[in-house]
C-alpha cells in the first residue's frame, strides 16, 4: 500500500532532539499514551503557514488583506486572552508571568516585560520565539520579508491575488461591506507589483499583461526565496475557479483595461481564466499554491464560498498537475470535504488556524479522518499572527504549535489503541505531520 511504504521510508533521526522549552503537550488531554507524547512534545516543527511580524517598525507588510480594516467582527472564544486560559499559559511560557489573574496592574507589567525581551532579543526575536516553541523552520505569508526574518529559519510564501484583479474592482467590491474595505488593498498591491517591476502603466492585451506583469513578478517572488503563493481569493469572491480559455478571457481585458467597470460575469472569466495561468506558472517555477479555505473571519464573509469541493475542478485539470496546492486552514467546518480532495495527488492540506481556533480535542477528531486516509497530505501550520496588542505571533505560534502537537497525539494514541497504526506507525506520522511532510513539498533541506 502507497501509505505504508511512505511511513516506513521516512526516517526519524531529524524529527526528535531535546527542547529547552515547555511544549510538552498536557498528557492528561484525553489520556494519551505518555511515550507518544513525549515525543511528539520533541519534534523540531516545520510551520506550513503564519504572518510573523518583522522587527521592523510599524511592521505593515504582513497581511495583504488586513484584517483590521473590516473589524469589529465576532472573535472567536479561543482567540480571546480573558476567556481562553491557554494565552496566560503562553504568557508564562514565553515571558514567565507570575500572576494568575490578568488584572490591569499585572497585564501593565506582562506588556513591560515584553517590551523588554523585544528589546533585548532585537533583529533575533523571531529566531529567539521559534527556539521557545521548538519550531525550525517557520514559512510565513507576508507581502514581503523584513528584518529578523531571514532563512533559512523563515521561509516566504507570497501573495497573488492582486495579479487576478488587473480591471477595476469597484463593481466586485459592492457585493458587501467587508468586499468594499478589502478589495482596495488588491488595487494597491498590484500597483506595488507594477513598480517593482518599473511598469508604469497596465499593457493594452491579456498576452502582454502576463508576459510583462504576471509572470515577471511570479519570476521575482520565486527569486526572492518565495516556496509558495497563496490567494486569499475567498473573502473576495468563491472558489469556483472554472476553465476559462484565453480566447474568452482576452476581450474581457481589453475592452475594460482603460476604465469602466466590467460585469460580474465577464470579470469572473478573467479571474478564472488568470488563477490557473498563475497556478501553472507558480507549478513550473516549483513554487506551490496556497488557498484560504475556511469558514471565516468577518462579518459578511460567505463560508459557502470557500468550501474546498469548490475547487475539485482546478484541481483535476491536466495542466494543473505539475503545481501542488495546499488547502490552508483544512477547509475548516468543510474538513471532510477536504479530505475527498486528498485522492487528488497534487493536493495537500494544513491545520493551521485550526490549531488556534479548535481545542486540541476536537481538532484530533478531524486530524484522525484525514490520517487515517493520507497521512503524507497532512501539514502542521499555526497561522500565528499579531491577533492584537497582547496577542502578539509569538504568543499565538505557542498556543498553536502545543495544541497542534496536543491534538496528534489524541489522535494518534486513539488510532494506535483502536489497532490502526502501530506505535513505531505513530511516531512516524507525527514526525510526517509536524515536520518532515512540509520538507518533501517544498525540497527544504533540514539540519
Ligand atoms: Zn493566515
Amino acid at each position: 500500500m502507497k501509505t505504508h511504504t511512505l511511513l516506513l521510508g521516512v526516517s526519524l533521526a531529524c524529527g526528535a532532539v531535546a527542547l529547552s522549552c515547555s511544549q510538552a503537550p498536557r498528557s492528561d488531554r484525553g489520556g494519551t499514551d505518555p511515550e507518544l507524547t513525549a515525543f511528539i512534545g520533541k519534534i523540531r516543527v516545520v510551520d506550513n503557514h503564519s504572518h510573523a511580524s518583522s522587527v521592523a517598525p510599524g511592521d505593515s507588510d504582513q497581511d495583504a488583506l488586513p484584517l483590521e480594516a473590516i473589524f469589529p467582527f465576532e472573535v472567536p472564544v479561543r482567540l480571546r486572552p480573558d476567556i481562553n486560559p491557554d494565552w496566560m499559559s503562553a504568557y508564562r511560557a514565553l515571558y514567565k508571568f507570575p500572576h494568575s489573574d490578568l488584572s490591569d496592574a499585572h497585564m501593565n507589567e506582562l506588556r513591560a516585560t515584553m517590551r523588554q525581551v523585544a528589546e533585548n532579543q532585537g533583529d533575533k526575536f523571531p529566531a529567539w520565539v521559534l527556539d521557545q516553541i521548538g519550531t525550525d523552520v517557520l514559512l510565513t505569508n507576508r507581502i514581503a520579508m523584513g528584518p529578523g526574518l531571514a532563512p533559512p529559519r523563515f521561509r516566504w510564501v507570497s501573495y497573488v491575488d492582486a495579479l487576478m484583479l488587473p480591471l477595476s474592482t469597484k463593481a466586485e467590491a459592492a457585493a458587501s461591506p467587508d468586499r468594499e474595505k478589502l478589495f482596495p488593498f488588491e488595487d494597491k498591491l498590484l500597483r506595488r507589483y507594477l513598480a517593482d517591476l518599473h511598469v508604469n502603466k497596465l499593457p493594452a492585451t491579456l498576452e502582454a499583461y502576463l508576459e510583462s506583469v504576471v509572470t515577471p513578478t511570479l519570476e521575482a517572488q520565486q527569486k526572492g526565496g518565495c516556496l509558495a503563493v497563496k490567494f486569499e481569493a475567498a473573502f473576495l469572491r468563491s472558489l469556483d475557479f472554472d476553465d476559462a480559455s484565453l480566447e474568452a478571457a482576452r476581450p474581457v481585458y481589453s475592452r475594460h483595461i482603460r476604465g469602466g467597470e466590467p460585469s460580474h460575469a465577464d470579470y469572473k472569466v478573467l479571474q478564472d481564466f488568470l488563477f490557473r495561468y498563475i497556478a501553472r506558472e507558480a507549478g513550473r517555477l516549483g513554487m506551490a499554491v496556497h488557498i484560504h479555505s475556511f469558514h471565516g473571519p468577518g462579518n459578511f464573509y460567505r463560508a459557502a464560498g470557500a468550501d474546498p469541493l469548490l475547487l475539485e475542478p482546478a484541481f483535476n485539470d491536466p495542466a494543473l498537475r505539475k503545481t501542488n496546492f495546499v488547502l490552508i486552514h483544512g477547509g475548516g467546518a468543510y474538513s471532510a470535504h477536504s479530505e475527498a480532495m486528498l485522492w487528488k495527488p497534487n493536493v495537500f492540506v494544513d491545520i493551521s488556524g485550526l490549531t488556534l481556533l479548535y481545542t486540541s480535542a476536537r481538532l484530533a477528531e478531524v486530524l484522525r479522518g484525514w490520517l487515517t486516509q493520507y497521512p503524507e497530505k497532512v501539514l502542521f501550520g499555526s497561522d500565528a499572527a499579531a491577533y492584537g496588542p497582547d496577542s502578539g505571533w509569538e504568543l499565538a505560534a505557542w498556543i498553536a504549535t502545543r495544541t497542534g502537537r496536543e491534538a496528534l497525539a489524541i489522535a494518534l494514541t486513539d488510532m494506535v489503541r483502536a489497532g490502526e497504526v502501530s506505535r513505531e506507525s505513530a511516531r512516524e506520522i507525527a514526525t510526517m505531520v509536524m515536520r518532515t511532510n512540509a520538507a518533501k513539498l517544498y525540497n527544504l533541506e533540514l539540519r
